[in-house]
């Protein structure tokens, strides 16, 4: 069956009102740690992965990018596995591995064959446990890091860039810090910052197995017991990030940088993810849905509203796009993004994306085009579970945001049942000026048109 004849099916499964929930077995160890299985058996590998609730969320001001820099500390070995026998055995064991930090969390993961499970367990179940961190494996790590940061964000004038914007959108919360960290924290941290926060953070009870493949809860409970179920359980603070505040007007970061050879626009708004509201609203049910489809209707496609508009009609865009992330700790960002034409100055193209957005605003969105929002966003979601890293990584994101498996899915009746009004409500309530923030980056100043950059400060 083509990929046309299945959207077709899935459109007809979701007027028959048939779901796709995913089997999801979940247990959790007297020590507190929770586990959680998928089985897929159509070959015989596993992923194995640990999540901690803890990232860059988490940080304090001074001390940015430690869970970062705490990443890479995991690899430096335990009594047990000194420095660079892990890597050795994953692969001698042909497997892959990696980790991974962002806001909300720090994750480590292995994808192997079946019988390689016990293996990986006993490893990451020890340096949950035995990290060795001294000075001198310390301070190398810390300049690999400072090396990295250089190579990375300073080397990339619109990394550099979007660290900016969203240091001012977030001028108070956490998420406003880059999570790799400011160049004068990375310089300053101390192996005693790390150890706080290996031994705050890395324990059983803040943390999430997930193992997506060839396994059930069945077979996976006595191998958790058996490694995880021996290491002790830590008093982990609650976490949580300065609010902030309702703004009462837009904000905007205009900067013109030599280096950059694409321009770019974008507008953030601010918007409730699944878990928490605007400031410190409570998320209102069904708002990340509506927004989720909003965004597909307005700047999912080549075929949605802004590209239409921007790129087709008018040509005064390469690209355009919306984007929604849903699923984080704290609030998020619903975002307009636009590559301007050559020649064509970043001036030009605030009036027309608010012209956009303005319609739907007023007028809403049509019938049809959230049917066909719904059956896209659908197919995306579970042709993209054949992966097993995906359904991995989807799950890891939706327990560390604060999510129970249990509703892992809910998201397809609330897209089932949507309506235009609850999408143009959302559009209503959130896209609003004073509610936003405006990022512009050009190369020379002539391609501003009557913007003027932002002094910095
Ligand atoms: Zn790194």
């Amino acid at each position: 069956m083509g990929r046309l004849g299945a959207v077709a099916v899935l459109a007809a499964m979701l007027m028959m009102n048939e779901g796709q929930a995913m089997e999801i077995q979940q247990f959790k160890l007297d020590n507190g740690l929770n586990v959680v299985v998928v089985p897929d058996h159509r070959v015989p590998v596993v992923t194995h992965s640990v999540w901690y609730n803890v990232g860059a969320m988490d940080e304090v001001p001074g001390k940015t990018g430690l869970a970062h820099m705490t990443e890479h500390l995991m690899f430096k070995g335990t009594p047990r596995h000194p420095a660079g026998e892990m890597d050795k055995i994953v692969q001698r064991k042909g497997g892959v591995q990696n980790a991974f930090t962002s806001y909300d969390f720090t994750a480590y993961f292995q994808k192997v064959p079946v019988q390689e499970l016990p293996v990986m367990m006993d490893l990451e179940s020890d340096r949950m446990a035995h990290l060795t961190l001294t000075d001198p494996v310390f301070q190398p790590e810390r300049k690999v890091v400072a090396e990295e940061r250089k190579l990375t964000t300073d080397s990339n004038p619109a990394d550099r860039f979007m660290e900016q914007v969203m240091r001012r959108h977030y001028a108070h919360h956490t998420y406003g810090h880059p999570i790799i960290g400011w160049r004068q924290d990375i310089a300053g941290y101390t192996v005693n910052d790390a150890l706080d926060w290996y031994h705050h953070h890395y324990a059983p009870n803040n943390a999430t197995l997930i193992m997506v493949g060839d396994i059930t809860a069945d077979q996976a409970r006595p191998l958790a017991e058996k490694y995880y179920g021996a290491v002790k359980p830590a008093d982990v603070p609650a976490r949580k990030s300065p609010v902030e505040p309702v703004r009462k007007e837009a904000l905007s970061y205009i900067a013109v940088d030599a280096q950059v050879k694409v321009p770019l626009w974008e507008v953030l708004f601010r918007a409730p993810s699944r878990f928490h509201g605007v400031a410190d609203a409570k998320p209102a049910k069904g708002e990340a849905t509506a927004l989720w489809a909003l965004a597909e209707i307005v700047g999912g496609s080549d075929s949605a509203r802004l590209y239409q508009r921007l790129v087709v009609k008018d040509g005064l865009a390469d690209d355009a796009s919306a984007g929604y992330d849903a699923i984080r700790v704290g609030e998020t960002t619903w975002d307009v993004s636009v590559q301007p034409k050559d020649g064509v100055t970043a001036d030009k193209i605030g009036p027309v994306v608010w012209q956009v957005l303005q319609d739907v605003v007023d007028h809403g969105v049509t019938q049809a085009e959230l049917d066909k929002a719904k059956t896209t966003l659908l197919a995306d979601e579970i042709y993209g579970r054949d992966d097993v890293f995906n359904t991995m990584y989807r799950l890891g994101v939706w327990v560390t945001a604060g999510g129970d498996v249990k509703h892992f899915d809910d998201w397809q009746g609330e897209l089932r049942t949507l309506t235009t009004a609850d999408v143009q409500a959302v559009a209503k309530k959130y896209l609003k000026s004073e509610a936003s923030t405006l990022a512009v980056l050009v190369g020379k100043p002539a391609q501003l048109g009557t913007l003027q950059p932002t002094k910095d400060n």
